[in-house]
């Protein structure tokens, strides 16, 4: 299923650009014959025209899936702009689709639309990988704390740290400004998008970021939150301002934020100690008696729109630390997870937190 899903979405990106790259055409193109291919003859769409109409409906209704989140995928809105969900559970299910062959996306196409994230991961951290434990740790958390901002301040912080550099820092993209101003998300601090309508947001949905552009009198313009959007963080000056690629942003800062965020929670807790992706990641959180050597929890976090994928993907690859952690923005999954995952324990952030501080308390 993840060849044709990746296949829609690859073809959605370069159909939402196509009146910038000339290759977009050839792509949608080559994407129409990998859907027909899997949909077999007579079956799916037959030119690449019908693909681009059917990638404006829900996914389920022109390629069968027994996943209800990917069921209910649409991959371009009325824009042919990419929608939101492309973000989340596109991305869950992204893999190469011409593996053995060249594949001419390669040279322009966002990487996370062609790989998945443990390719970015690996070659963004291939120079952490030689280095020492603590070396590792530090670098992959300047990255997810450091994906946009002043590029000066960006150097004195890696510099501070002892690091090389890790990743190619950019400007900031065109559709993430305003008259010389960008927004960082409140939640991942990458900059949200602005569209012509003055809409600035977060594509990664749960970060809860939609603002409507109000043009102030001020010498800054405002902000004002969408229902439900947590507080904005003030525009800032694109002069001197750089940020990560999208595939560094959507594999490594979206999930690290989480990552993160939770380690600092737990350490945050008398008598415990949290050490961040031990042994180069073998864990994502490996959690101790600040008395004590070795772990007496091992979290994995996993942060994925679909349960179905997400429970596909561990029952091929299984998690090496004891707990499979979700973020409390995906809770809903918990029951679904539990009846596709028995035997694995699964819990919310929170519920991580309150069971670690009981076991603490409880001096078991
Ligand atoms: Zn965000």
């Amino acid at each position: 299923m993840a060849r044709p899903v990746t296949a829609a979405l690859r073809a959605g990106y370069a159909w939402s650009v196509r009146r910038e790259h000339p290759q977009a055409w050839r792509e949608v193109a080559r994407m129409a014959g990998v859907i027909m291919r899997h949909c077999g003859p007579g079956r799916g769409p037959v030119i690449p025209a019908e693909l681009v109409a059917l990638l404006h409906q829900p996914l389920g209704t022109w390629l069968p899936t027994a996943d209800p989140a990917l069921a209910e995928l649409v991959v371009l809105d009325e824009d042919d702009h990419l929608t939101d969900d492309t973000y989340e559970v596109g991305c869950d299910y992204t893999v190469e689709v011409l593996a053995g062959q060249e594949d001419p996306g390669e040279r322009w196409l966002p990487s996370w639309r062609v790989h998945r994230a443990e390719q970015v991961e690996h070659t963004t951290f291939q120079r952490l990988i030689i280095g020492t434990d603590e070396d590792y740790v530090v670098g992959r958390r300047f990255l997810v704390e450091n994906s946009a901002g002043q590029l000066l301040h960006i150097l004195d912080r890696q510099t501070e740290l002892g690091l090389t550099p890790l990743v190619e820092f950019g400007a900031i993209p065109q559709d993430r400004q305003w008259h010389g101003f960008w927004w960082a998300c409140p939640v991942c601090a990458w900059p949200m998008s602005v569209s012509p309508s003055g809409i600035v947001r977060c594509h990664f949905k749960p970060h809860r970021a939609t603002y409507t552009l109000l043009n102030g009198t001020g010498k800054k313009p405002l902000l004002q939150p969408a229902d439900g959007s947590i507080p904005p963080r003030a525009a800032r000056p694109v002069d001197g301002a750089v940020c990560v690629d999208e595939s560094i942003w959507r594999y490594i800062v979206v999930p690290g934020v989480v990552e993160v965020r939770l380690r600092d929670r737990i350490n945050a807790i008398a008598g415990v100690s949290a050490d961040l992706y031990p042994c180069k990641d073998l864990y994502d959180i490996g959690v101790r008696r600040t008395t004590e050597e070795s772990w007496r929890f091992t979290l994995d976090v996993k942060d994925f729109a679909s349960a179905a994928a997400l429970a596909n993907k561990l029952i091929e690859k299984p998690i090496a630390a004891g707990h499979l952690v979700i973020p409390d923005y995906r809770s809903d999954q918990l029951i679904e997870l539990r009846r596709l995952l028995p035997g694995v324990a699964i819990a919310t952030e929170t519920q991580i937190q309150k069971r670690i501080r009981r076991t603490m308390k409880e001096g078991a």
